[in-house]
């Protein structure tokens, strides 16, 4: 999935409120890529990958997926796009309370009528390490094993591009560097596109492509 962002904008309020919290930015993300975005707290790292995965829309630019103009789409069909090619892991886990750890990771197939692979569940899940763990509440989970969790259900589906909005950012450093090294883990054995948003520089330098976003403007680091 080639991922093409032209002049992406987003300016939220008017007058007296007025935040422009993205510049005009320009990406492009080929298949496979690994990317990671640092910048400061309120530079418009969460606005950037929610415009990215279609989660919200711009105020101005456009977003196409393989030529595909995303924000075109009608409500249901953006909807169906994302589930079946997106995956999205947030800071929060935003895992649904009342359903089992099994229930949460299969809940994008059964919104998309899609029949489990047992397999790829069984593969993913034990990567994840929480195969013990399926008939748990969230709330009977650690915030590591919980992130985990909500890994596998961004993964389900298996995804073509797997966006994460500081994903460690709720853990504690040891089960943070443990849940960034499955993702990192699981996307090198299945070739997923990722980028990560994160606060923490050693994981920023995992990824092959890094950029920086400072006031809404996102820039490329050279690595040398
Ligand atoms: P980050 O994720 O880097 O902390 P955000 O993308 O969440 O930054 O926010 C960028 C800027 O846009 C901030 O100044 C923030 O206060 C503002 N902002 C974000 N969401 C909204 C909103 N819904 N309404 C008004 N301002 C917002
Ligand atoms: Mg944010």
């Amino acid at each position: 999935m080639f991922i093409k962002a032209e002049n992406l904008g987003k300016v939220y309020g008017s007058g007296e409120n007025k935040v422009i919290a993205l510049h005009r930015v320009n990406l492009e993300i080929f298949e496979g890529d690994f990317i990671s975005i640092m910048g400061p707290s309120g530079s418009g790292k969460s606005t950037l990958i929610h415009l990215l995965s279609g989660l919200d829309f711009p105020t101005e630019g456009n977003l196409f997926y393989e030529g595909q103009d995303i924000y075109g789409l009608s409500d249901k069909k953006l909807s169906a796009f994302r589930r079946r090619h997106i995956g999205f892991i947030f800071q929060q886990f935003n895992l649904l309370p009342v359903l089992t750890a099994r229930e949460n990771v299969l809940m994008p197939l059964l919104l998309d009528r899609k029949q489990e692979d047992e397999a790829y569940f069984n593969e993913l899940t034990g990567l994840l390490g929480i195969s013990d763990r399926l008939t748990h509440l969230p709330h009977e989970l650690s915030g590591g094993q919980q992130q985990r969790v909500a890994i596998a259900r961004a993964l389900i589906a298996k995804p073509d591009i797997i966006f994460a909005d500081e994903p460690t950012g709720n853990l504690d450093s040891r089960s943070g560097e443990e849940v960034m090294k499955m993702l990192v883990n699981i996307r090198q054995k299945f070739g997923n596109t990722l980028v990560v948003i994160t606060h923490d520089r050693r994981i920023a330098q995992m990824a092959q492509r890094r950029f920086v976003i400072v006031d809404g403007i996102l820039q490329e680091e050279e690595i040398s």
